[in-house]
């Protein structure tokens, strides 16, 4: 407990304003992350996404090899997956990892349009009731796509039309991503939906402005409804791969009691 106190006061200054020490037993913690397995879901076209080969597995002793694309299942993309002077995995500072959170709901428009882009409006309607976004918050999206988890149809809702394949989910839309990135000055985004960009996009542009604004992003988050829309702390730590544009991440919640 000492050790962790320790570690938090160094990096999360704003998450202990009041120097208040984090009480766990105080907060829940709620698993964001999804299960890593061969059943995906895989981006449409990826190869070899997972690949586990058995190196040996007795009754007694197990040990596997694991082939992953580093955008897979539920993972970080580092800035410099859009930006070539963005920080890869091992250079993004633990206080970019370990940070309040701030959460936008937008299932109700999602749940009539899978092509729905969040908006400046929403976050002023967000911040309306809840309070303009703090510096160095995580916001995260909550659209409801993770219930399409395992359904790999619903959940890029890949449509060909005129010989051309379209996905079809919901996410970020690109003025409100430059808002959040820029402006609100967010530590992260993410969204539990396949990418920061809307599946339809015709670019990825909000890939391009957080990588231009060294803002690291979550995608394919699990389900975000146990979260608040203020007060949790996040802690997303991703694999620490030495020049990697991003990775599979284990993404905890702190949720107070
Ligand atoms: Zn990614």
């Amino acid at each position: 407990m000492s050790r962790w106190r320790v570690a938090a006061a160094w990096c999360c200054a704003p998450l202990l304003a009041g120097a208040q020490p984090l009480d766990l037993a105080r907060h829940r913690l709620v698993d964001l992350t999804h299960e890593v397995s061969e059943r995906g879901p895989a981006w449409p076209g990826s190869r070899t996404p997972f690949k586990l080969d058995t190196l040996t597995a007795t009754a007694t002793t197990a040990m596997f090899r694991l082939q992953l694309n580093e955008h897979f299942g539920t993972h970080l993309d580092a800035p410099r997956h859009a930006s070539g002077a963005g920080w890869t995995n091992e250079q993004i500072p633990l206080d970019r990892l370990v940070v309040p959170v701030v959460v936008i709901d937008v299932t109700r428009q999602a749940a009539t349009d899978r092509d729905y882009a969040l908006t400046p409006a929403d976050v002023a309607a967000h911040e309306a009731q809840h309070g303009r976004i703090p510096r160095g918050s995580a916001v995260l999206l909550r659209t409801g796509w993770a219930r399409f988890w395992g359904d790999d149809t619903r959940y890029f809702g890949a449509a060909t039309a005129g010989g051309r394949t379209v996905l079809h989910f919901p996410s970020f839309g690109v003025e409100a991503a430059r808002l959040l990135a820029t402006d609100r000055g967010a530590a992260l985004l993410g969204v539990d939906a396949p990418s920061t960009d809307i599946g339809a996009a015709p670019s990825f542009a909000v890939h391009a402005i957080l990588g231009a604004a060294n803002v690291p992003a979550l995608e394919n988050l699990a389900d975000l409804s146990a979260l608040p829309a203020t007060g949790a702390t996040l802690l997303a730590l991703p694999i620490k791969t030495t020049g990697g544009s991003g990775g599979p991440v284990r993404v905890v919640a702190l949720v107070p009691r």
